[in-house]
């Protein structure tokens, strides 16, 4: 029996729309199989929340959920409050606080979905994101406001742990996993602190791991080139807070763009709940329309599965929306389609049923 505790954060736009779908593949899983409790706890922390309530979340928000095996969250984003205020007070303080300094991105080549590349077939790697300092911290500040002199800084923090401990998660995935290289994107030779300092820790754990891994470190200006050229020779790739975004956002557009990829903010020991989130935002110009792609966030929802133990599940939700994709007759807009978001997760939960999950419940 498998009981999980999830706490639900629909947030803006096509973030409420496309959790609908994950929470309706969620339901369909659980009515098929019995070995399966999940409890769903939804949260409205959102832009709206703000615009109500001065706060995007409650005081004691991270206190509630620090209770959730897992936090399923949809996008945040609304042109009535300003993106560092729904990023700052929301996003940063789960993952910050949950200590979720993994950020894992998988990009896989889908049959059935075009490449924007002409070599866009075979391409599965994962991208290791530190997600908990880096280039995205808080430290900094402004001086000499609207005068000549005005200026500013903006802190770039790394620190030797933060950077052991994504290069080890990326180590343990690629060992348990059978790959055998790990790429490292740095930029030493013109930010020489803060990089160079990466390039030390990331080759000093590759030297004292125990698997046997090559470590290839490519500067980030030609790592994207390489996304683009040669990006089957990819397999895990570990990158800091900022390199690892924009890497991300890339291999999502090589492999069929934002409404097919899935993220996982984890904390690797479960000393805190990890948060599971497809990679897109709020998409303003299509939400409220019922054409948003729901496959990243049931994606994610797969993700949120495997990393609760039950990897079955995850690999059945994979299967079912490959199979969608492969045999072509259900597609969002995004995908060169005319299908609706809710049609999307009817496919998934059809596919699935095919599948006999019952059977395959532990
Ligand atoms: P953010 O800054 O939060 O990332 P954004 O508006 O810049 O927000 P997205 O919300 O990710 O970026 O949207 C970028 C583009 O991709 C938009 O044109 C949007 O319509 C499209 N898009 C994003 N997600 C989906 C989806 N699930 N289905 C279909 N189209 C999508």
């Amino acid at each position: 029996m498998t009981h999980i505790k999830i706490a639900v954060i629909p947030g803006d736009g096509i973030g409420k729309e496309v959790m609908e779908q994950a929470l309706k593949v969620l339901n369909f899983l659980q009515e098929h199989d019995s070995s399966l409790q999940i409890e769903t706890t939804i949260f409205p922390w959102s832009s709206d929340y703000y615009l109500k309530h001065g706060r995007m979340m409650p005081d004691n928000a991270l206190n509630i959920l620090k209770e959730f095996d897992a936090i399923l969250f949809g996008a945040i984003g609304d042109a009535r409050v300003p993106d560092d205020v729904t990023v700052w007070e929301l996003i940063m303080p789960i993952r910050k606080s949950f200590q979720q300094y993994v950020n894992f991105r998988p990009i896989k080549s889908l049959a059935g979905i075009a490449s924007p590349l002409a070599i866009g077939r075979d391409i599965d790697f994962v991208i290791f994101r530190e997600n908990a300092e880096g280039e995205y911290s808080d430290s900094g500040g402004r001086i000499y406001h609207n005068q000549p002199q005005e200026m500013t800084i903006q802190n770039t923090i790394m620190t030797r742990i933060g950077i052991e401990k994504i290069v080890q998660a990326a180590c343990d995935y690629a060992s348990k996993n059978g790959k055998t290289k790990i790429t490292s994107a740095t930029k030493s030779n013109a930010i020489i602190h803060s990089m160079k300092f990466w390039d030390e820790h990331v080759r000093r754990m590759l030297e004292q791991g125990s698997a046997t891994l090559e470590l290839e470190s490519i500067y980030i200006d030609a790592l994207v080139a390489y996304f683009v050229e040669r990006p089957q020779d990819f397999q895990v790739v570990v990158a800091s807070n900022l390199f690892g975004d924009i890497l991300s956002d890339l291999g999502s557009a090589l492999v069929g763009g934002l409404g097919l990829s899935p993220s996982a903010n984890l904390n690797p020991e479960k000393d805190f709940p990890s948060m599971f989130e497809p990679v897109h935002g709020s998409a303003p110009d299509i939400a409220g329309k019922g054409i948003a792609n729901p496959i990243a966030q049931i994606w994610s929802l797969a993700l949120l599965l495997g990393h609760s133990g039950r990897s079955d599940l995850e690999e059945l939700i994979v299967h079912a929306i490959e199979t969608v994709l492969r045999e072509g007759n259900v597609r969002t807009a995004d995908i060169g389609g005319q299908a609706t978001t809710a049609q999307m997760g009817d496919a998934i939960c059809q596919e699935i049923s095919k599948m006999n999950v019952s059977t395959r419940g532990v």
